[in-house]
């Protein structure tokens, strides 16, 4: 049985005040039946440990660099972000493939990376409005998916974010039956690379313009194991409307 997370990523937003959200939802959320996690940008994340405590709410980086240490200036390495009390990173979003040119290849490396310093890795897999268009929605996902996990893969050490690049902050969502197709063509390729067990193991969440109005309907959808969200993770009083639908 996969357990449900709710994730969110606050991007580039966020200063000490932000804080104040996380303390609320944590007051909110002192043994939640699903597991939550906040991925704030790299400049709050140990306070935000700190101030997590020892409350469920997990915390995460955004990015990492593929390599351990070194010569990189302005990126944060897994380790780093492990010593900052993260255990999750996203990686591959759409929008550090699209401003940054991430290769799957990247993603793939920087997983590996991520997952060797104990972190779960939460890996970004999107198509375009053109490629959804042109009917190349499951040749994209399934080319994402096979380059950008690594082998070793497992249900404790990666979780697979479907987020269709033209749903993101966009307030636009694909039918029920649209991320239906989707979920379970990405659960059938982890199955068939990774095994029965495994592949049954990892969890898929959806993101893109998820809010309390539609998160109900979104999680009764077949294989969707939670969700990634953007703009309404920011406030505690929107997320939690997320919260509360998937628990
Ligand atoms: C995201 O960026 O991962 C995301 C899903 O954003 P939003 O919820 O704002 O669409």
């Amino acid at each position: 049985m996969r357990r449900k997370l709710a994730a969110g990523n606050w991007k580039m937003n966020g200063t000490t005040i932000s804080l104040t959200e996380a303390e609320n939802l944590a007051k909110a959320y002192t043994s939640p039946s699903v597991d939550l996690l906040i991925c704030p940008p790299s400049t709050l994340l140990s306070r935000l440990s700190e101030t997590l405590g020892n409350s469920p709410i997990a915390t995460g980086g955004q990015d990492c660099h593929a390599a351990t240490s070194g010569a990189h200036t302005g990126d944060v390495s897994a380790e780093m972000l492990k010593d900052s009390g993260a255990t999750y990173v996203i990686l591959g979003h759409s929008e550090r493939r699209d401003t940054y040119d991430e290769e799957s290849e990247e993603v793939r490396a920087k997983a590996g990376t991520a997952m060797e310093n104990g972190l779960t890795a939460v890996v970004c897999l999107g198509e375009s409005l053109a490629q959804r268009e042109a009917n190349n929605t499951l040749d994209i996902i399934g080319g994402q998916l096979a380059g950008s996990v690594p082998d070793g893969a497992t249900g404790e050490n990666l979780v697979i974010a479907y987020e269709p690049v033209w749903a993101i902050g966009t307030g636009l969502v694909p039918t029920l039956e649209q991320i239906a197709e989707v979920h379970g063509f990405i659960r059938e390729r982890l199955i068939r690379r990774f095994g029965e067990e495994t592949g049954n193991a990892i969890r898929i969440l959806y993101g893109g313009s998820v809010k309390a109005a539609n998160a109900t309907e979104i999680f009764s959808v077949a294989d969707v194991d939670g969700a990634l969200v953007g703009g309404a993770s920011l406030k505690a009083s929107d997320f939690s409307g997320i919260i509360d639908a998937l628990e």
